[in-house]
């Protein structure tokens, strides 16, 4: 099995490879770096996950030089973040540094500012920035795009809020798997009855994301518990919490009921109907009484968009999302687009109020749709509708075990998870990283996954707020 899937593996790399090459990257600088009292117009965009990044790449690819337009993207870390890899990482079966990628390799014709964005002002089209040191710059805008993602929501729960993880970022990442192996190592010396709270894993939330972390964390600890011989394997207790009747909303339900058996069988205890009500330290507390000890409790079951974007005079939807028309463009704000998590795109073939889904999946091709539109227009042509008709969805639920819906066929098993390595490895920007992430997978047949709690250094503390402000927005930096 392990000779066969380390073949599996390599024909994933080398086809990963190979169409990564095929991507079309973008070439000749699309104007100078230095933007001080530029008259060229300026698209900024707010955001360096999925919808912004790519949004850039596209416009980079779309603008000549001679155009006269520069483009800005703002982002509080200086990486992109591969999400679709994270609950990898959080299980060590990739190292953490291998699926972000500086932003900076990635663009190579627009500039890139690191910060974090606190203030938008529709009305004199400036964006506030607020670097790490404090400083607050200002940057004038001619169009702006909106793809600040979203945010964990605890639907108010505060008690949640204080005593779950979330993974959602790297650091989250980082903290999830440093705690993971935190508490296994404390299990090694307690005796039996501190033991239970300390081998005890429970999750909440039952969607496609929340079924990935859990898969990859209950292989995490089965197999880095053998590192841990004062702690018996049948002590380790995973648990998933789905609030509703069923897991995966996001696909059919016999995919999904088979990943409830997989996740079943491979020592996961999946309580659907489970809605969490609250937690401590130790507990947590379900609505209808029931409550788990535990010392990890894992939350994710709730995304909202960020909350920045709450303060702007736009229309949402109920789950707080940016309504936009099918070209990305906000009703009433000829130069505001918004894209990915963020915002409410609709989604025609599904029905009057229905909007495309909220993954990566989707950002990266309505990106493509709005840098295409955003080109357009500056050349005073018509935008474009989106129009993606979803046809593969893929998700993993354990190691070489995996469900896809692939044009209209439900499959589930080895096949599934093989095309979601080789889908996601030739998705992965830039080849050194594909190499990488390659080569974690092939070591992890071999060895054992790595335990090491990473110590973590803190950003050298901000100064106050606002200590330098500059109140020339075209004079930024
Ligand atoms: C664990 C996990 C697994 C997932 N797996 C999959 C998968 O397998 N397949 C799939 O299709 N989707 C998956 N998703 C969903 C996918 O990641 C999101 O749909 C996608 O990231 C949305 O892209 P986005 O650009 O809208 O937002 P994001 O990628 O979240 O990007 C938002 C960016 O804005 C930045 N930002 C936010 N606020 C500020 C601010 N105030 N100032 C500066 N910067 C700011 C953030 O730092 C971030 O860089 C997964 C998500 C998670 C969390």
């Amino acid at each position: 099995m392990r000779l066969r899937t380390l073949a599996f593996t390599v024909a994933s790399f080398a086809l990963g490879l190979s169409v990564g090459a095929l991507r079309r990257e973008p070439s000749a600088p699309l104007m100078p770096s230095d933007i001080q009292g530029s008259d060229r117009r300026r698209v900024i965009i707010l955001g360096g996950g999925w919808g912004g990044v790519y949004t850039a790449l596209t416009l980079e690819r779309e603008l000549r030089s001679g155009e006269g337009v520069e483009v800005v993207l703002i982002s509080r870390d200086n990486f992109f973040l591969f999400t679709p890899m994270l609950p990898e990482a959080v299980g060590s079966a990739v190292a953490l540094t291998h699926i972000v990628n500086p932003i900076r390799r990635m663009l190579k014709r627009s500039r890139f500012v690191a910060g974090e964005v606190r203030h938008i002002d529709l009305h004199d089209k400036i964006v506030e920035v607020e670097l790490a040191s404090g400083s607050i710059h200002r940057f004038t805008f001619d169009h702006l795009v909106l793809a600040l993602g979203g945010e964990t929501n605890f639907f108010g729960m505060a008690d949640v809020a204080q005593h779950a993880l979330t993974v959602k970022s790297l650091a989250d990442a980082i903290a999830v798997r440093n705690h993971i192996i935190n508490v296994l190592e404390q299990a090694d010396v307690e005796p039996a009855e501190q033991r239970r709270n300390l081998t005890t894993f429970v999750l909440a939330g039952g969607g496609l994301n929340g079924v990935e972390v859990m898969g990859s964390i209950n292989d995490f600890v089965r197999a880095a518990s053998r590192a841990y011989p004062h702690v018996p394997a049948a002590e380790i207790r995973t648990v998933l919490l789905e609030a509703a009747s069923r897991l995966m909303p996001e696909v059919e339900d016999s995919l999904a009921e088979f990943t409830r058996r997989e996740l079943q069988t491979r020592g996961v205890e999946v309580w659907l109907r489970s809605r969490v009500a609250g937690a401590t330290d130790s507990e947590v507390l379900l609505e209808d009484g029931r409550r788990i000890a535990t010392s990890t409790f894992i939350w994710s079951a709730g995304v909202r968009p960020s909350r920045l974007l709450s303060e702007l005079p736009l229309d949402r939807d109920r789950s707080g999302r940016i309504i936009v028309d099918a070209t990305m463009r906000v009703p009433g704000q000829e130069h505001v687009w918004a894209l990915g998590d963020c915002a409410h795109i609709p989604d025609r073939r599904q029905g009057r109020d229905a909007a495309y889904p909220t993954t990566a999946q989707h950002a990266l091709r309505e990106a493509y749709r709005l840098g295409r539109n955003i080109a357009a227009v500056l050349r005073d042509e018509p935008a474009k509708p989106f129009d993606y008709p979803l046809r593969i969805q893929l998700a993993i639920v354990g190691h070489r075990r995996g469900v896809a819906s692939l044009l209209g066929l439900n499959i589930s098993g080895f096949l599934p998870w093989w095309l979601w390595r080789t889908y996601y490895l030739a998705r992965l920007p830039q080849a050194d990283r594909r190499l990488r992430v390659a080569l974690d997978w092939t070591l992890d047949l071999i060895f054992p996954r790595d335990i090491v709690e990473l110590p973590v250094v803190p950003r050298r503390d901000r100064r106050p707020s606002s200590t330098f402000q500059s109140n020339e927005p075209d004079r930024p930096l």
